[in-house]
């Protein structure tokens, strides 16, 4: 079977990790937590890292840095693996959902037409009009590590009071290009931007995330959050309610032999994307979705997108004709406004998510995948064309 998505561990992994095991640094203290927040920023551009436990808890977080209380609102993306869309609700406040862009991002055009027509500004807050909640923040995922067009999308949030928590999870490496934002990676244009480094993300620390940020109090205040809160160490006093989501030194020396790596694994991404678009697009009826043109992406993930009537199977049909090839591959996830803890939340003339979702499928992204993987894969999409089995 050739996986979507498998962790390459081909570096100092084992080094470091041993160093670990053997000077016995293996809880949340330790040389290499400090060493992998540094190099995290080094790579971004970002000012100040704080590492947590995974990404989920790096979004709870930075959703209560900003603010984010009780019957509050965040808008955000209907298309995104749900972590961002569950923090929301871990602060009892309310997700807005929004439609997509043709790169599966949240689209910004109408996240402004909805700012601009449903919600009042008001004592330097913005309300919705409909549910008179006050819009606290909002938050843009980075896709399939595509960038959000965040320029138009800044400078209304600025106007506006919404914080902006930017979800960079899946977009390690890409930056923009060109404009005002040239030469700035995802992550580092919002209030806050949080990674992950989950096992399916461009790197890993098996399970990982970090809080970038500009900010000082910011980033001051994560590191007091993620570490229970501790006004004084000694006689245990805590003065807010914290959390223990601090990544330990094992996983963090993971992280730095990973990291290592990321410009080769970059390269093999966007390759690898080149290589399949090619092939994928002389065969009628399926294609590989664009990146933006206004940033280089880290191709984290590749979009095939497939014309039913034209290829002769829909995604659904092709995904199982792909299981039965030994190659695994996986839609998008539902869409968010129809998960069923989300069903009675506002959602904002959500149209294009619905038809990308019908027509798209992820196929095998791996590091490690061979050029006789990728010809397998090719071969095969190409065999399915028009069969007459379905
Ligand atoms: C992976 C991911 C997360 C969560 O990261 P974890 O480290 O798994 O908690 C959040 N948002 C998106 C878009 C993701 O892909």
């Amino acid at each position: 079977m050739i996986p979507i998505s498998i962790p390459h561990i081909a570096g100092n992994e084992w080094r470091y990790i041993k160093e670990c095991l053997d000077t016995a640094w293996v809880s949340s203290v330790g040389k290499y937590v400090d060493k992998f927040e540094e190099e995290v920023c080094g790579f971004t551009g970002a000012k100040y890292g704080v590492a947590c436990v995974n990404g989920t808890a790096a979004l709870h977080v930075a959703l209560r840095l900003v603010g984010v209380e009780p019957g509050d609102e965040v808008i955000v993306p209907s298309v995104t693996f749900i972590a961002p869309v569950n923090v929301v609700r871990y602060l009892s406040a309310e997700p807005v959902f929004m439609d997509c862009d043709e790169f599966y991002n949240i689209y910004i055009t109408k996240v402004l037409e909805f700012i601009d027509h449903e919600t009042v500004f008001r004592k330097g807050y913005t309300y919705n009009k409909r549910t008179n909640r006050c819009i606290r923040a909002i938050i843009p995922v980075h896709v399939f590590g595509n960038a959000v067009r965040m320029l138009p999308l800044k400078s209304v949030c600025q106007k506006r009071n919404i914080k902006i928590v930017e979800d960079a999870t899946e977009s390690l490496g890409t930056v923009y290009s060109g404009g005002s934002l040239n030469g700035r990676h995802t992550g580092t244009t919002g209030d806050l931007g949080c990674f992950s480094f989950n096992g399916n993300k461009i790197i890993t620390t098996g399970g990982g995330g970090m809080i970038v940020t500009d900010n000082k109090d910011y980033s001051d205040r994560a590191r007091y959050l993620t570490m229970q809160a501790k006004d004084d160490g000694i006689r245990y006093v805590h003065d807010d309610i914290g959390y223990n989501y601090r990544l330990t030194n094992i996983q963090a020396a993971l992280g730095v032999a990973q990291l290592e790596q990321l410009p080769g694994f970059i390269k093999v991404k966007r390759s690898n994307y080149e290589l399949y678009k090619q092939r994928l697009d002389e065969i009628p009826g399926l294609g590989l979705a664009e990146t933006p043109d206004y940033a280089v992406s880290n191709c984290w993930y590749y979009c095939m997108q497939v014309d039913r009537t034209t290829y002769g199977m829909d995604r659904e049909q092709l995904m199982i004709y792909l299981q039965e090839n030994g190659i695994q591959s996986r839609p998008l996830w539902q869409l968010n406004h129809q998960q069923k803890p989300y069903l009675e939340c506002q959602s904002y003339h959500i149209e294009r998510a619905h038809i990308l979702l019908e027509k798209t499928l992820n196929i095998p992204c791996s590091i490690d995948l061979t050029s006789r993987q990728i010809n397998k894969v090719i071969r095969t999409l190409r065999s399915g064309y028009k069969r007459k089995s379905f």
